[in-house]
C-alpha cells in the first residue's frame, strides 16, 4: 500500500461539477488501495477576486487581515472537496493548514513553512480516511494568527505533507499534461517533458514558468520528496521531477548505465520560460565611484525588495556618471523608489526611472554548461525576430533577457523554435483556467 498526497490546483475545482469530478478521482485513488492526502486550492480565480475585492476596501490593508481573507477562499474548496468524497462512500475529512499542522513564520502573506506536525492527518489515515487539506495557510505559532505562503502555496504545502508524512509520491494535478518546454497558453507546441531534474525545475520556476511554486520545489529537492506533475482533466502520465543532474550521471548509481544513457539522450535545453511580473528601474547619471552601487543596493534591499538583474553600464568619460538598472518585482516598484528617493542627495544620481511594461525570457538546461554556442543561438532567434534585447544574465544552466513585454511571447516563440523544441505530434492541450 502507498502512501500518496495528491494536490488539485484552483483550476481543477473551478465549480461544483469539477468539485465532484475531482472527487471520483481521489475515490478511485483510494479504492485501489492507497492512503490518500489531499491538499485543494481555491476554487477557480477566488484569491485574485478576494485581492480585488480588498484593493477596492483598503489600498494598503494590514497583512494580518489579508491573510485570514485569503485562506477563507481554500476553507471554501476543502469543505466541498470533502462533501463530495464522502457522497461516493469514501469517509473524508477536511482540515485547514493550522488543524494539519503546518507551521509558519510571521511572514504575513508569504509565510515559510518552519515545521509541520501532522498529527491529525496521520490518525484520519489510520482510520482509513481520507484527510483533505486546505493549501496555502499555516499558523505562526507566536501570534497563533493563520498565514498565507505566498501565491501558488498550495504546491509547498503538498511538499511538505509529503515530507512531514514520508509520502511514497507527491502528485500535483493541474490544468495542464505536465510540466512543457514552454508555457502551452503561448507556446501551442511545446512539448511534455517526461522527466526534470530538480535543479532545472528550480530555475524553471524561478524564471516564472508557474506550473510550480518555486518553494514547493526547494522543498522537494532539500527532503527528496519526487513530484509528479500531471492533468487532473486526463489519464495520461505527467513529468516526474525528481533527481540531481549528478546522480544521474553518477556510474555508482543503481542502473548506472541504463541512466548514463537517458542522461546522453537528455536534451541541451529543458524549456523556456518566461515571467511577466517584473519592473525595471534605471538611476541614471550616478556618479562613477567606488561605493555607489553598494549604497543604492543597500537601501533598496531596506525597503525589502528582492532584486534580480542588474545592469551597469560603461560610464561616459566626459561627465564621469553612469546608468544602473535593476529588475524587481512589480509590486515592490513603489516601497523601492521611495527608497531612492531618500538618498538621492547623498548619492548625487541625476533621475529615477520606472518601467513596468518589461517581460523576462529565460533558457534553462543543465546541458548548456557543457555546450557552447547557447546564447549566441538564444540572441540570433531573438534578433531573427526583430526583438530589442535590454538586460541579459546567466546562471550555470540558465540565460535570461528582458524584452518590452508586448514582444515577449513573440520571443518565446521565436527561442523556442531556435532550439528544437517544437513537438512534431500536435498542440498542447490546455484543459482549463484563465491563466490569471
Ligand atoms: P493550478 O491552478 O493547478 O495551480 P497554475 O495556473 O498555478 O495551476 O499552473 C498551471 C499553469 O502553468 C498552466 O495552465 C500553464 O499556463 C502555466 N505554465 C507556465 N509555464 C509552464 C510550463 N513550462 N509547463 C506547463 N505549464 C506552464
Ligand atoms: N489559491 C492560492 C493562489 O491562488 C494558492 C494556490 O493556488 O496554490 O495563489
Ligand atoms: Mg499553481
Amino acid at each position: 500500500m502507498a502512501l500518496v498526497v495528491q494536490k488539485y490546483g484552483g483550476s481543477s475545482v473551478a465549480d461544483a461539477k469539477s468539485v465532484k469530478r475531482v472527487a471520483k478521482r481521489i475515490a478511485e485513488a483510494k479504492r485501489a488501495g492507497n492512503d490518500v492526502v489531499v491538499v485543494v486550492s481555491a476554487m477557480g480565480d477566488t484569491t485574485d477576486d478576494l485581492l480585488d475585492l480588498a484593493a477596492q476596501i483598503s489600498p494598503l490593508p494590514p497583512k494580518r487581515e489579508m491573510d485570514i481573507l485569503l485562506t477563507a477562499g481554500e476553507r471554501i474548496s476543502m469543505s466541498l472537496l470533502a462533501m463530495a468524497t464522502n457522497n461516493l462512500g469514501i469517509k473524508a475529512k477536511s482540515f485547514t493548514g493550522p488543524q494539519a499542522g503546518v507551521l509558519t513564520d510571521a511572514a504575513y502573506g508569504k509565510a515559510r513553512i518552519v515545521d509541520v506536525v501532522p498529527h491529525r492527518i496521520r490518525r484520519t489515515i489510520e482510520k482509513g480516511q481520507v484527510a483533505i487539506v486546505a493549501g496555502f495557510q499555516g499558523v505562526n505559532q507566536k501570534e497563533d494568527d493563520v498565514t498565507t505562503l505566498g501565491r501558488g502555496g498550495s504546491d509547498t504545502t503538498a511538499v511538505a505533507l509529503a515530507a512531514g508524512l514520508g509520502a511514497d509520491v507527491c502528485e500535483i494535478f493541474t490544468d495542464v499534461d505536465g510540466v512543457f518546454t514552454a508555457d502551452p497558453r503561448i507556446v501551442p507546441s511545446a512539448r511534455k517533458i517526461h522527466r526534470v531534474t530538480y535543479e532545472e525545475m528550480l530555475e524553471l520556476a524561478a524564471s516564472g514558468a508557474k506550473v510550480l511554486a518555486l518553494r514547493a520545489v526547494e522543498y522537494a529537492r532539500r527532503y527528496g520528496v519526487p513530484l509528479h506533475v500531471r492533468s487532473s482533466f486526463s489519464g495520461a502520465p505527467g513529468t516526474l521531477v525528481s533527481g540531481t543532474y549528478g546522480d544521474l550521471i553518477d556510474p555508482n548509481a543503481p542502473d548506472g548505465d541504463e541512466q548514463e544513457e537517458d542522461v546522453m539522450e537528455d536534451p541541451l535545453i529543458s524549456g523556456v520560460a518566461h515571467d511577466r511580473s517584473e519592473a525595471k528601474i534605471t538611476v541614471t547619471g550616478v556618479p562613477d565611484k567606488p561605493g555607489m552601487a553598494a549604497r543604492i543596493f543597500e537601501v533598496v534591499a531596506a525597503s525589502g525588495s528582492n532584486i534580480d538583474m542588474i545592469v551597469q553600464n560603461v560610464s561616459a568619460a566626459s561627465t564621469g556618471r553612469t546608468d544602473i538598472s535593476f529588475t524587481l518585482p512589480e509590486g515592490s516598484g513603489p516601497s523601492a523608489l521611495a527608497a531612492l528617493r531618500d538618498v538621492k542627495g547623498e548619492v548625487g544620481y541625476e533621475n529615477l526611472e520606472f518601467d513596468d511594461q518589461v517581460g523576462k525570457l529565460s533558457l534553462v538546461g543543465a546541458g548548456m554548461k557543457s555546450h557552447p554556442g547557447v546564447s549566441a543561438r538564444l540572441f540570433g532567434a531573438v534578433r531573427d525576430a526583430g526583438i530589442n534585447i535590454e538586460m541579459i544574465s546567466t546562471s550555470e544552466i540558465r540565460i535570461s533577457i528582458v524584452t518590452r513585454a508586448d514582444s515577449l511571447d513573440e520571443a518565446v516563440r521565436a527561442v523556442h523554435t531556435a532550439f528544437g523544441l517544437d513537438s512534431a505530434d500536435g498542440e498542447a492541450v490546455v484543459y482549463a483556467g484563465t491563466g490569471r
